[in-house]
């Protein structure tokens, strides 16, 4: 078994729509397929919905909008008029009830989340119905019935054991012969409540993974609009270059510091029963894309991409009285899980006299308050420095499992960085996570030049060997 999960792009007009049909129905056997909103929907729903929270009466052309583009969408890839006619009363009843609950928005100028999360889900509910009217006898699952999440604070977390059971009850007539099932991604339902919940945006990616590790499926297919997993985001280095295999370990460290092409808590599910993802290009059929696995190939490259994440807050906690106070590190975790502030990047001295973490941009003044209380006493007696929290700062990872096996990596990014007018913020411990102002000029600068480290943008370039000019100094 097999599922194969389009993305917006994969499902934003009638002749990508018309691909995916031709990429499904090429299978010898059935497959489940995971659908994205159409391109671009998702964002215009959250942009009608705040419209209308704001009192803005624009929402209803936004609105007007969606619903001429999902009629001519069906027009455009539903052929059978009675087939046709049955999607577009289906498609109107749903966009008839988005019109009611986006109207109570704009007259009660509120938008809470369990509404926002509503009003999204729409986008899903929409594409599955045509994506399952044009693919020939398919059958639609609902995700809400099957994906289950529970509230953890401020979050909706994915409540696994439950949901891979309702995923394993839906399904236990599922045959190899049997019609093809399309499933709406990204959308939930609260274990508890009912209610619509969602997966973050990119979402449908983790639930199609879901699927993929409830139902034990042989290869979770990922169909986007680039070539496969790259060494570079395209869209910033124009140079880089389809990776042909990778680890798990190497797509969570790009995909956590920003490769957009996998939704990073999709990695998990698969990860745990070692079900192989394959990312594939709806639009180049021929290319083989890149295929993500427990263990790959040594290759001859010590290092296989970057990724980068604008807009990140360095928060650091220092003094030379830190080393004596028990448990720091402790605290500041315990005081930031409790504010549900995720922090992917921290560093801390050997000498135990500073600690930086790193947060997005959007937490880093709720995670000084949240630290400047529980650590009051400290810093009013002078143990703990006022806490530093610096913006404007971009984070880079530079991720390769044969980087282990090579020294000096980090010496010559540095180097190349800081040739370049690049600042280095941290630099404490993990050497392959530099902190600089603007990603997009940092992953630039570290692509073009280590290029006997980084061979990205040379497709088929031999990599240089690494000197081991510092031998006898430990490994970076
Ligand atoms: P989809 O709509 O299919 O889910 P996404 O837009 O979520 O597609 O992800 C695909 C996009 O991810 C690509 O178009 C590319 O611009 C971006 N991207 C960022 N980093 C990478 C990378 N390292 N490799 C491939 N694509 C990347
Ligand atoms: N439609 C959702 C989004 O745009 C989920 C997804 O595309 O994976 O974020
Ligand atoms: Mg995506």
């Amino acid at each position: 078994m097999k599922i194969l999960k389009f993305g917006g792009s994969s499902v934003a007009t009638p002749e990508s729509i018309l691909r995916v049909k031709q990429i499904v129905s090429s299978r010898p056997e059935s497959s489940i397929v995971v659908v994205s909103a159409l391109g671009g929907v998702t964002d215009q729903l959250i942009r009608a919905s705040t419209l209308a929270a704001a009192g803005d009466t624009s929402f209803r052309q936004a609105l007007t909008d969606l619903r001429a583009r999902h009629h001519a969408v069906s027009a455009g890839v539903v052929t059978d008029a009675d087939r046709r006619e049955a999607l577009e009363a289906e498609m109107d009843a749903l966009l008839d009830q988005l019109e009611r609950i986006c109207e109570g928005i704009f007259l009660l100028h509120v938008l809470p989340p369990k509404t926002a999360h509503e009003v999204v889900s729409f986008g899903e509910r929409l594409s599955s119905r045509i994506v399952a009217a044009v693919l020939p006898g398919a059958v639609r699952h609902k995700a809400i019935d099957m994906i289950k999440t529970r509230r953890h604070g401020i979050r909706d977390e994915v409540d696994q054991e439950l949901t891979y059971s309702l995923i394993q009850q839906a399904f236990r007539d599922w045959s190899p012969a049997g019609p093809t099932v399309v499933v709406p991604g990204f959308i939930a339902s609260d274990a508890v409540s009912g209610e619509i919940t969602t997966l973050g945006r990119g979402g449908s990616d983790y639930t199609a993974s879901l699927l993929a590790a409830a139902l034990d499926a042989e290869l979770l297919e990922i169909w986007t609009d680039v070539d496969g997993f790259m060494t570079a985001d395209p869209r910033i280095i124009k140079t880089s270059y389809v990776i042909d295999e990778m680890t798990y370990e190497e797509a969570m460290e790009l995909c956590n510091f920003g490769a957009k092409v996998i939704y990073p808590p999709t990695l998990y599910p698969v990860c745990a029963k070692g079900i192989p993802i394959l990312i594939k290009n709806t639009f180049n059929l021929k290319a083989p894309g890149t295929i993500v696995k427990k263990t790959v190939a040594p290759g001859t490259t010590s290092i296989k991409g970057i990724s980068s994440i604008d807009d990140i807050s360095l928060i650091t906690l220092s003094g030379t009285s830190m080393v004596g106070i028990v448990g720091v590190d402790a605290r500041i975790f315990a005081a930031l899980t409790q504010e549900q502030i995720s922090a992917f990047l921290v560093s801390q001295s050997a000498s135990e006299t500073g600690i930086s973490i790193g947060v997005s941009r959007a937490d880093g003044e709720r995670a000084r308050a949240v630290l400047e209380e529980a650590f009051e006493r400290e810093i009013s007696s002078g143990a703990i420095n006022p806490i530093d929290v610096r913006s404007e700062l971009a984070a880079v990872a530079v991720i390769g499992e044969n980087m282990k096996q090579h020294a000096g990596i980090a010496g010559k990014l540095f180097t190349t960085l800081g040739r370049n007018g690049i600042s280095v913020r941290p630099g404490r411990r993990r050497v392959q996570h530099f902190l600089h102002r603007g990603a997009a000029p940092a992953a630039q600068v570290a692509e073009r030049h280590p290029r006997q480290l980084l061979p990205v943008g040379v497709p088929g370039a031999q990599p240089v060997p690494v000197r081991h000019r510092h031998r006898g100094r430990p490994p970076d």
